[in-house]
């Protein structure tokens, strides 16, 4: 038989291990999307222009208009300057990680990842042969180390990979922290890679903060994000990507060899999304009252130490106080008290950390926590 790609080998299974569906009796805090059906409009959109016939190919780095949506949105909700030429319709965030991964690395380029980093990054570095440098986060509050990032620099790193809001640790990294960032990266010649999938579920008094919006950022940032998680569209696989323009064109190539467009039918759909407000106003209420429940009552849990989330829709705990290993709470608690949850040590530098989803309803929450603190003081 030929051989496979040697690099697939290195790469792991991230979560799958502990995301098996299980029984109907599990609360289930692991699944990373939202618990809300895609808001009304947006499949009236795509029917309708399924109805319209929406069906042939179209241009490969989306419509004109979805592109100018993109923009338009980028530009009103987070500060940044696009022009929409310079925009490509990804499928998924996921992809668009991929292609600026292809856009901008070799083979032996190091990139630094701020750990735990959600394992696809790993998966995708290692596939092209680059080289995940993983740097751990302050254990207190799961922001930058920049004393750590500086030292973990060679003449091999060529990026610095940026997730805020962050999953796993639901961290938002403030401005000034964001500014360091793009400094770093300016001292050391980076391209940053600012996948902000989760920019609109932040909860702290300071909203996410585009490394572009700082003096020297935009000309080496490629920002990713789409519709997965704001919008409630997980499956619908729709994401953006700008940057500069000459790494655009390179990415315009790459999606035209790769993937030609997304499904001409669901761009109506994507526009109609970010026309959107009341839907995705009464989401975020929803989380922050999740988020706030969720705080309090994973704080009366005994040798648990949780920060509270800052965003997205996950907590972090620290879960060394039980005398646990993370993957032996994360199976016990599945065994002894029916509530699935994530390990940190899935990641690198996780070990001791579990992560809980509170995308899910109030009513799971209460409950879920309410069998953790059962099984937890019952030991
Ligand atoms: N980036 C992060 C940090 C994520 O957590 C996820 C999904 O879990 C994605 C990207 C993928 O987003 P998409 O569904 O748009 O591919």
């Amino acid at each position: 038989m030929p051989q496979l790609n040697r690099n697939i080998a290195n790469v792991g299974t991230g979560f799958a291990a502990f995301l098996t569906p299980p029984g109907p009796e599990v609360i289930r805090f692991t699944v990373g999307q939202p618990d809300f059906a895609t808001p009304l409009p947006v499949v009236e959109a795509a029917k309708a222009a399924l109805d319209r016939g929406e069906t042939t190919y179209t241009r490969t780095q989306g419509t004109p208009e979805v592109c100018q949506a993109v923009a338009t949105h980028l530009h009103n909700t987070h500060g940044i300057e696009t022009d929409a030429d310079d925009v490509l319709i990804t499928p998924g965030c996921k992809q668009a990680l991929l292609y600026s991964m292809l856009a901008t690395l070799d083979a032996g380029d190091e990139v630094l990842l701020l750990s735990p980093a959600w394992p696809s990054y790993d998966g995708m570095l290692k596939l092209l042969g680059a080289v995940p440098v993983h740097v751990a986060v302050r254990r207190d509050n799961y922001h930058p180390d920049f004393d750590a990032l500086n030292a973990a620099i060679t003449d091999k790193t060529k990026a610095i990979l940026i997730n805020s809001p962050n999953n796993p640790t639901g961290a938002v990294y403030t401005p000034q922290e964001v500014e360091k960032l793009v400094n770093l990266a300016i001292e050391n010649d980076l391209w940053i890679i600012d996948d902000m999938i989760y920019a609109t579920l932040v909860w702290q008094d300071y909203p996410y903060t585009s490394p572009t919006s700082i003096a020297g950022g935009a000309e080496r940032t490629l920002t990713l994000g789409g519709w997965s998680k704001g919008w409630a569209m997980t499956g619908w696989r729709l994401g953006w990507m700008t940057g500069p323009t000459d790494v655009m064109s390179a990415v315009k190539k790459i999606n035209a060899s790769a993937a030609t467009h997304v499904p001409t039918f669901l761009m109506p759909a994507a526009i109609a999304a970010l026309d959107l407000h009341g839907e995705t106003a009464e989401m975020a209420k929803q989380y922050v009252e999740r988020r706030e429940v969720i705080h309090q009552l994973l704080c009366q849990l005994p040798g648990i130490v949780v920060p509270k989330s800052e965003g997205a829709f996950y907590a972090f705990c620290d879960i060394t106080g039980t005398g646990m290993s993370d993957v032996e709470f994360a199976t016990r608690a599945l065994e002894e008290a029916q509530v699935q949850l994530i390990p940190g040590s899935l990641m690198e530098d996780g070990e001791g950390l579990v992560r809980i989803s509170y995308a899910t309803s109030m009513e799971n929450i209460i409950e879920g926590c309410r069998r953790l603190s059962v099984w937890l003081n019952s030991l």
